[in-house]
């Protein structure tokens, strides 16, 4: 770790997409996520993009007073790819290094709708809770139902037994910023996590 718990405590990684090729609606919802997060008094840790909702999201941030910390790899740290106006900026060899430097410097984890780089960091996050590496709250903005088909595979995966109950707990979902931001400040890990290494070996249920 490179800070205290309590300043990664009123941070927050916002995991979206980089793509510009998106409907008005959801860079919208990214610029609301921002303004949400700056009136909240956390500041937004993100991959450090100059694009699409990435833009938007940091955008918000800014413009509401907030401050925004950008990781990037050195790949990704150019002026045609990085936000110009970041409040601060950390800059890795790799992409391993990237997301750990993320995870190290906040307090809790949002996926907004994104594309492949956004499910990677959501569900790297969400099996580290998983395994219990880190307790910290993760929220899905599912933005007119963007993630419904999402929420229906993991569903089918906890029908199926690959997921228990209490990991399907570990997601929190909200379809508007203010929603989603407030189930995270409320949120308790669940009990009985350690039940995944016990249901490797355990006999099939009913
Ligand atoms: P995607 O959903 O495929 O657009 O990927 C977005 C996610 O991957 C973001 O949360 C970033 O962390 C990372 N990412 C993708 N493109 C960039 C970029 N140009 N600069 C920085 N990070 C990026």
């Amino acid at each position: 770790m490179i800070q205290g718990a309590a300043e990664a405590g009123r941070r927050v990684c916002v995991f979206c997409g980089s793509s510009a090729q998106v409907a008005p609606a959801y860079l919208e919802a990214a610029h609301a996520m921002g303004r949400a997060i700056a009136r909240r008094g956390l500041t937004l840790v993100y991959g450090g993009g100059g694009t699409g909702m990435m833009r938007a999201v940091a955008d918000g941030v800014l413009e509401s007073g907030g401050a925004v910390i950008g990781v990037l790899t050195e790949q990704f740290d150019t002026p045609a790819v990085r936000h110009p106006n970041l409040s601060e900026r950390h800059v890795v060899a790799t992409m391993h290094q990237r997301k750990a430097l993320m995870s190290d410097l906040s307090g809790a984890f949002v996926a907004l709708p994104g594309g492949l780089g956004t499910l990677e960091e959501l569900f790297e996050v969400l099996c580290w809770a998983q395994l219990r590496i880190h307790q910290r709250p993760i929220g899905l903005l599912n933005l007119n139902g963007f993630y419904d088909p999402l929420l229906a595979a993991l569903q089918r995966a906890r029908d199926e037994g690959f997921i228990f109950d209490e990991h399907q707990q570990l997601l929190q979902t909200a379809g508007d910023p203010e929603t989603l931001l407030d189930r995270l400040a409320s949120y308790r890990p669940p009990d009985g996590l350690e039940r995944w290494l016990d249901g490797l070996t355990a006999q099939p249920r009913p």
